[in-house]
């Protein structure tokens, strides 16, 4: 079915378009606006890259248009029949309407000269079929083939064809899927999410790079959970990421349960997600219960324990880093993490020393802000009284953490009566008498005796050599 929907008006800001429309009548061939960008303009998301649908030949028509723009820089890439440049701040491909035809064991197509409908019937999901005509007879006019605006308006996944037959093509799809999903805060259909807990298997034909950079746009979107509870309901979890589905699940003993780990990851990854774009934070955060199922342990009279999952958690984060072919110089800070995150609740208690306080400052280093949001997200009670207080306790533990801080930038500082002063004043030649004396003023600094100025340590000097020498 053809909608008529005219985006003429909101095309009006991209003027650069109109040279579309005098390069196809000069190349007597017609070219589209296609996929993401439509997609996005649709949902008032800004978009920067702009993929153009040309028929026949993409890439003549890219270097006349580039012409006409005034820019020289076009790339082209002979074997795959598609040109990039940039405009301005906008990234604009070109591709020649395809046709592809997929063998079993590669998501790389064998790609055949194709007409307008062919090369939409090989796109992902009904809502990147969308195109805009930038041609003189109907500029502007959105080619709705898929019923993409529905789905837009219903916030739903789904494939312009089977998606056995889409994802089994392309099982990379499987994870683009989820990756919109999440992005857009939309539900997959019910028989693509089918599709893609039949076909599940076929990921392993997707190299490890592509699949995890999905995987970090899922992590990167403002509500990750909805595209990780999606990912765990299809299956898909467990083979891209078995630790994470292996949290799911309750286990009941006498009267004791202990919450679903997994759903309570979600919630924590969620909520770290509102308070940073730090996606290495976010990851921190997905993985920080990551060894509860090995730790895992029913205590008489006590209930469920996980001893230790914070230790063994850090540890296994180098091996998953280097499965999912993660950047290396992250593990430390993500295993670091791990390894503290039930640090600052353990210090929140009254009557904690300043050395246990010490000794996390010097642990978490710079990364101890980081923790503490960590912290913060992973408390996920549905008890507000209870939120408050945790809250409150670990705005103590920084209180302390700034006090320790203070004492200890203090303890660095030099007495403002110095060594030779002493020896002079106190008639004393260089001996240990003379630090010790440097020393009693230092104490009734940082006591709070007196002030850290020349004239009360001077005071303070004067009576002290009385007692002292
Ligand atoms: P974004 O750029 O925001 O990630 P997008 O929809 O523009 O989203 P791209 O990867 O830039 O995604 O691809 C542009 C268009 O190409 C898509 O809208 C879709 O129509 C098509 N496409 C991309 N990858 C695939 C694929 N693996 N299978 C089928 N179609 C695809
Ligand atoms: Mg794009």
């Amino acid at each position: 079915m053809i909608k008529k929907m005219n985006f003429e008006s909101r095309l009006q800001h991209y003027s650069f378009l109109s040279a579309c429309t005098e390069t196809a009548g000069e190349l007597a061939t017609q070219v589209f606006i296609i996929g993401g960008f439509v997609r996005d303009l649709v949902l008032g998301r800004e978009s920067s890259e702009i993929d153009f649908l040309v028929l026949e030949n993409g890439t003549d028509f890219a270097t006349t248009y580039a012409g006409k723009l005034g820019v020289k820089n076009v790339t082209v890439f002979k074997n795959f029949g598609t040109a990039h440049f940039r405009y301005q701040e906008y990234d604009l491909e070109f591709v020649g309407a395809r046709k592809e035809s997929y063998e079993r064991n590669s998501r790389k197509p064998t790609v055949f000269t194709g007409s307008f409908s062919d090369d939409i019937n090989r796109r992902d999901f009904t809502i990147n079929t969308l195109a805009i005509s930038l041609n003189k007879d109907n500029y502007g006019e959105l080619i709705d083939t898929y019923g993409g605006m529905i789905d837009i308006e219903n916030k739903l996944i789904r494939t312009p064809i089977d998606p056995f037959i889409t994802f089994d093509d392309d099982p990379l799809r499987i994870m683009r899927a989820f990756r919109f999903a999440s992005q857009l805060n939309f539900q997959i259909d019910e028989t693509v999410l089918q599709a893609a807990n039949k076909l599940r298997d076929r990921l392993k034909i997707v190299s490890q790079e592509r699949i995890t950079d999905e995987f970090l746009k899922i992590l990167s979107s403002d509500a990750p959970a909805t595209g990780l509870i999606q990912l765990y309901k299809s299956g898909v979890l467990e083979i891209i990421f078995p630790e994470i589905a292996n949290l799911a699940g309750v286990d009941q003993r006498q009267d004791y349960h202990h919450k679903d780990v997994f759903y309570h990851t979600c919630m924590v990854v969620d909520n770290i997600s509102k308070m940073t774009d730090n996606i290495w934070l976010r990851f921190a955060a997905l993985v920080h219960d990551i060894a509860k199922p090995q730790t895992k342990k029913f205590v008489e009279g006590t209930g469920w324990t996980f001893h230790g999952h914070e230790e063994l958690g850090a540890r296994m984060i180098k091996t998953l880093f280097k499965r999912m072919k993660l950047p290396f110089n992250k593990i430390e800070y993500v295993e670091k993490l791990v390894r503290l995150h039930l640090r600052p609740i353990a210090l929140a208690k009254e009557e904690v020393t300043d050395s246990a306080i010490r000794r996390l400052i010097v642990a978490a280093g710079e990364d101890l802000a980081d923790l503490i949001i960590l912290c913060r997200a992973d408390i996920t009670s549905k008890n507000q009284e209870k939120v408050s207080r945790y809250l409150e306790n670990y705005e103590n533990v920084m209180k302390k953490v700034w006090e320790v801080e203070d004492k200890d930038k203090l303890r660095a500082f030099q007495s403002p009566v110095n060594g030779e002063e002493i020896m002079r004043i106190c008639n004393l030649s260089p001996s240990r008498q003379v630090g010790e004396i440097k020393s009693a003023i230092e104490e009734a600094i940082l006591d709070g005796k007196i002030g850290n100025n020349y004239d009360e340590a001077l005071a303070y000097l004067m009576e002290i050599k009385r007692i002292m020498l």
